[in-house]
C-alpha cells in the first residue's frame, strides 16, 4: 500500500534521529530508514559536548547560541521518550604544563572566561589521576548517552510506524516536478543523514568531506579506584565515566586509514597516552571505531541539491554533533517550511 509523508529522512544516527524529532516536532510526518550498521560514529561516539577549544583555549563555534538551544532540546527529549541520556558534567582538565596554567588563567577572565573555572585543584581523585601542576575545569559541559538516545528514538520512531530497516536503494527514487518517491512512499522531500556514507550517495558524493575515523577504549577500573560519575577526565585523552565502573575512553584522529575496523596503532595510542593521565591499574572491555563526516572547512553541510530540490542533505556534523545538531535541525525546519535563509556557513551552496 502506498503511503505520503511530508520528508523521508535517510540514516538514523544523532543526525536523522535529531532532525526527525524536530520535524516531528513541527507537526510534519517523516519516514525514516536506516540500515542498523553497528559501528557508526553515532554508536561510538562519547557524546561530550565542550564549548571549548582546548588546543587553543577559544570558544567553540558558536558555544553561546548552541549551548541554550541544547538545553532545551534534549530535555524535552528525555521527557517524549520517557528516557535519560542527557547529563551535565564537570569536564576536568589536568594541566601538562606550567604555561598552559597560565593560559588558562588569563583566558579566565577573557570573553571565554565563562566557561573556565579560575580555581585550581590540586587533588588527585582518591590517588587515581597524576597531577603534579593541577586541574582546572570547564563550566557547562556534559554528555550525551549517544547508545541510550538513539535506542530510545528508534524505539518510538518503530512504535509510531515511521521507521524501515533496510539499506536505503537509490536507484528506487523518483522525482516529479514538486515531489519526489522512494518505492510506494512518496514525499515532498528525501533528506540524507547518511554520516560518511554519503560519500557514495549519487547525489550527494561531490560534497568536500574530509573523513576522520576515531577509535575509543573502554576500560575497567577496581570499584576503590573509581572516578565520580558527575567528572570527565581531559588530558590528551577524555576519560568518561559511563556507569558499573566502566569507563569510555578517546579518542584518536585518523585521515588515511578509513576503513570501520579497530586498529593496534589506535589502541596503543590510547593507552600510551592514558597512562600518563592513570596511576591505577585497568582491563581493556571493548575497543571501538567509527568514521566522523568531517568537512573541509569544518561547517556542517546543509541544504538542497543544486538541481533536484527535492533531495535535501542534512550532513558534516563532524566532532560536535551533539551541539551543533538540534540547533541546525530546527534552522533547516524553518527553512523548509517557511523558507528562512540558511546561515551562509552551514548551506551546502557555498561549494556551488
Ligand atoms: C570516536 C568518535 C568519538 C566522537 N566523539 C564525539 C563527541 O564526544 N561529541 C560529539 O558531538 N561528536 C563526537 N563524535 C562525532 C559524532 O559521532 C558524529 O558527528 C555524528 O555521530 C555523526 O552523526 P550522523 O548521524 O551524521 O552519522 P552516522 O553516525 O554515521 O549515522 C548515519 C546513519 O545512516 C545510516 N546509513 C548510512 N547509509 C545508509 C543507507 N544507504 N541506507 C540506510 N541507512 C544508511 C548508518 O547506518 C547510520 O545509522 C565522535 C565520533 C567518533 C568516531
Amino acid at each position: 500500500m502506498s503511503k505520503k509523508v511530508d520528508y523521508i529522512i535517510v540514516g538514523q544516527g544523532l543526525a536523522g534521529s535529531i532532525l526527525a524529532l524536530t520535524l516531528l516536532k513541527s507537526g510534519k510526518s517523516v519516514i525514516v530508514i536506516d540500515n542498523a550498521n553497528p559501528n557508526t560514529a553515532s554508536k561510538v561516539a562519547a557524546g561530550l559536548y565542550n564549548p571549548v577549544v582546548f588546543k587553543r583555549l577559544v570558544k567553540s563555534w558558536l558555544a553561546d547560541d548552541l549551548l541554550p538551544y541544547m538545553d532545551t532540546f534534549y530535555p524535552e527529549m528525555e521527557n517524549l521518550l520517557q528516557s535519560e541520556f542527557y547529563f551535565s558534567k564537570r569536564i576536568l582538565k589536568p594541566f601538562a604544563e606550567e604555561q598552559e596554567k597560565t593560559l588558562w588563567l588569563k583566558k579566565t577572565e577573557e570573553g571565554i572566561g565563562k566557561y573556565l573555572n579560575e580555581a585550581i585543584y590540586y587533588e588527585d581523585l582518591n590517588g587515581i589521576v597524576y597531577n603534579p601542576l593541577g586541574i582546572s575545569e570547564v563550566m557547562h559541559a556534559g554528555n550525551l548517552d549517544t547508545v541510550q538516545f538513539l535506542t530510545s528514538c528508534k524505539k518510538y520512531f518503530t512504535k509510531s510506524n515511521l521507521f524501515i530497516e533496510e539499506v536505503f536503494d537509490y536507484s528506487q527514487i523518483s522525482m516529479s516536478e514538486n515531489s519526489v518517491s522512494y518505492k510506494d512512499i512518496s514525499a515532498t522531500k528525501i533528506i540524507f543523514c547518511e554520516g560518511y556514507k554519503a560519500t557514495e550517495n549519487p547525489f550527494f558524493k561531490w560534497l568536500p568531506f574530509k573523513l576522520t575515523k576515531g577509535e575509543t577504549l573502554t576500560i575497567k577500573l577496581t570499584h576503590d579506584h573509581s572516578i565520580p560519575f558527575k567528572i570527565v577526565l581531559n588530558k590528551a585523552v577524555f576519560i568518561l565515566p559511563i556507569g558499573n565502573d566502566l569507563y569510555k575512553v578517546g579518542a584518536t584522529y585518523e585521515w588515511n586509514d578509513l576503513s570501520e575496523n579497530t586498529t593496534e596503532k589506535g589502541k596503543l595510542e590510547l593507552l600510551d597516552k592514558l597512562q600518563k593521565v592513570l596511576k591505577v591499574p585497568f582491563e581493556i572491555v571493548k575497543h571501538q571505531a567509527g568514521i566522523r563526516p568531517t568537512v573541509n572547512d569544518r561547517r556542517p553541510l546543509i541544504g538542497l541539491h543544486p538541481e533536484h530540490p527535492q533531495l535535501a542533505v542534512f550532513n558534516g556534523m563532524g566532532t560536535k554533533c551533539v551541539m551543533l545538531a538540534p540547533f541546525f535541525a530546527n534552522q533547516l525546519t524553518y527553512f523548509l517550511e517557511s523558507h528562512t535563509p540558511l546561515d551562509k556557513e552551514v548551506d551546502i551552496a557555498r561549494f556551488k
